[in-house]
């Protein structure tokens, strides 16, 4: 059995208690986690702690060809964390890729560090008065990530708090935790000195640990809505800064004049993608009118032709699910929709084991009423909600609780734009289906999908790793005469 360590203060270390890791495919154990307690907690933050006094001191070129460095290394190793990938969390190899090349954007957003750490700077505010500002990095910054993108999530966090000065303690998902190890040592081979950089395997009890502990000064959450509101409440009460993106519920609007087959192909997609387990997956359609009929018959053939097996089988289009529970989960949900008056239309729940699979599920004539439409399915599950008129659609969406991404399906700019400007959710595509931001645009949601004020990557994430210093200067003359002492409140004239 192989056990997997921590990595902390630049070598690996050990850890007591373990979890199985398994090969959803198989359902075989691949491996043991150690699960981090108060020592390992400890001596993490504290390596990060020692860490930091001398990288925010290193030169911001120095730390950006670092960054180069590690880009290219995570180039060069995409075949190997893919692997990784898809043994411990089961999606196809090309989507593990996938998200190893939009997590190495975040990268190269980072290689430009110099250009995004640029102050402002105002020549005489005052008669021989100057003033700037810049920005400084925060110290200890902690990431806890969910299972669902082992490597392209705390992507979104670590190379832009380090390029920042930042050092940073990751705390992987407990249930795809080897990657992050190869990271780490990515990381080393970049030339980032030991302690930047550390992992912290562990549970819910190791993140909650690290999230009260008094030597992070800020903590990136992404994960289920329930545990990034306590990761949220927990680490503002400790003064902490935070931003925890929580699940989501993200629905398709097909108006009528839009092209079916197109709207079909990029729902299918984005539904039955990583066996749905993506915070972006779609997993309502809200079919406006007359599209709802031949739209569903689309769908419907579409998801029947899915190749479902194991992920590291190129045949394979959708691999398993993470784990039992989860299949239990999503058969629960389509079992219950289907008895509160759901058309249960392609039914995946019968797909023999070994390994965690559940195939391509598709419900109909769906109410905002069920609970498969209330609770985050987070399987694949497609959900179809049909809607009088656009308006109809629109005030489905704002009032379902989450508001992570959504999309309009439409030939119609002007319907695209008021759908745009209307909807409350923070990513939104027109005819795209996984709106997920560029590295150098910033990824949040709304609503119950994001606690806390900044977005992840992006500008956004450079203002969330740093915090501001304005200093205003007078170098005053050594030949003039000092004026007096002015008691009233300084103004620039
Ligand atoms: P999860 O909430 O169960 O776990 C996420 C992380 O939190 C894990 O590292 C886990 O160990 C840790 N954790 C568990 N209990 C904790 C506690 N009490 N305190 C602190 N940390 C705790 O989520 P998951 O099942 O790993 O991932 C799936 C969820 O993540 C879905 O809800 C999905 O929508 C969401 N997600 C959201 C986004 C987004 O950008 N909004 C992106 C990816 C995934």
């Amino acid at each position: 059995m192989r056990s997997i360590q921590h990595w902390i203060g630049g070598v690996p270390v050990a850890g007591g208690d373990a979890l199985p890791v398994y090969d959803p495919a198989t359902g075989r154990t691949l491996a043991e986690v150690p699960l981090g307690r108060e020592a390992e907690v400890d001596a993490a933050v504290a390596a990060a702690a020692e860490a930091f006094a001398s990288w925010q001191d290193v030169p911001v070129t120095g730390r950006a060809r670092i960054m180069f460095a590690f880009r290219d290394l995570l180039e060069r190793h995409e075949d190997d964390l893919a692997r990784i990938i898809t043994a411990e969390h089961g999606k196809v190899l090309d989507d593990a890729r996938g998200e190893i090349v939009r997590g190495r954007e975040v990268v190269e957003f980072a290689c430009g560090i110099p250009q995004l750490l640029k102050g402002d700077y105002s020549d005489q505010v005052s008669t021989g008065v100057d003033a700037f500002s810049f920005r400084q990095p925060l110290g200890v910054c902690a990431g806890i990530v969910p299972f669902n993108f082992p490597v392209m999530v705390p992507l979104w966090m670590h190379p832009i708090a380090i390029a920042c000065g930042n050092a940073f303690v990751l705390k992987p998902s407990e249930q795809v935790p080897s990657a992050a190890n190869l990271i780490a040592e990515l990381y080393a081979d970049a030339g980032l000195p030991a302690g930047v950089f550390n992992v912290l395997h562990g549970d819910g009890g190791t993140a909650a640990a690290l999230t009260a502990h008094p030597g992070v000064a800020a903590v990136s959450f992404v994960g289920s809505t329930p545990v990034a509101r306590r990761v949220h409440r927990a680490a503002s009460e400790s003064g902490k800064r935070v931003q925890a993106l929580g699940g989501a519920k993200n629905h398709a609007v097909v108006l009528p004049d839009a092209d079916l087959d197109h709207a079909a192909d990029q729902i299918t997609a984005a539904a039955y993608g990583s066996a749905g387990q993506r915070c972006m997956a779609i997993s309502v359609v809200v079919a406006v009118g007359e599209s709802a009929d031949p739209l569903v018959q689309r769908l419907a053939d579409r998801a029947r032709a899915i190749k479902v097996g194991a992920g590291a089988d190129p045949a394979s289009e959708m691999g398993p699910v993470i784990s039992p529970a989860a299949r239990t989960r999503v058969a629960g949900h389509v079992e219950a929709a289907g008895r509160d008056g759901a058309a249960v239309l392609v039914d995946g729940r019968d797909l023999p084991g070994p390994g965690f699979f559940v195939g391509p599920c598709l419900l109909d004539r769906v109410t905002p009423a069920m609970a498969a439409y209330r609770e985050e399915i987070f399987g694949p599950v497609l959900l179809v909600l049909r809607a009088a008129t656009p308006d109809e659609a629109v005030a489905v969406i704002n009032a379902n609780p989450y508001g992570n991404g959504t999309a309009v399906f439409t030939r119609s700019g002007e319907a695209a734009r008021r759908f745009q400007r209307e909807v409350h959710v923070g990513m939104i595509g027109v005819n795209v289906p996984v709106p997920v931001p560029m590295a150098f645009h910033s990824f949040g949601g709304w609503k119950s999908s994001l606690f806390g004020d900044t977005h992840m990557h992006g500008p956004e994430g450079v203002r969330f790793y740093t915090r501001a210093k304005a200093v205003t200067t007078r170098w005053p003359s050594s030949s003039a005469p000092s004026a007096p002492p002015e008691l009233a409140f300084p103004t620039a004239d």
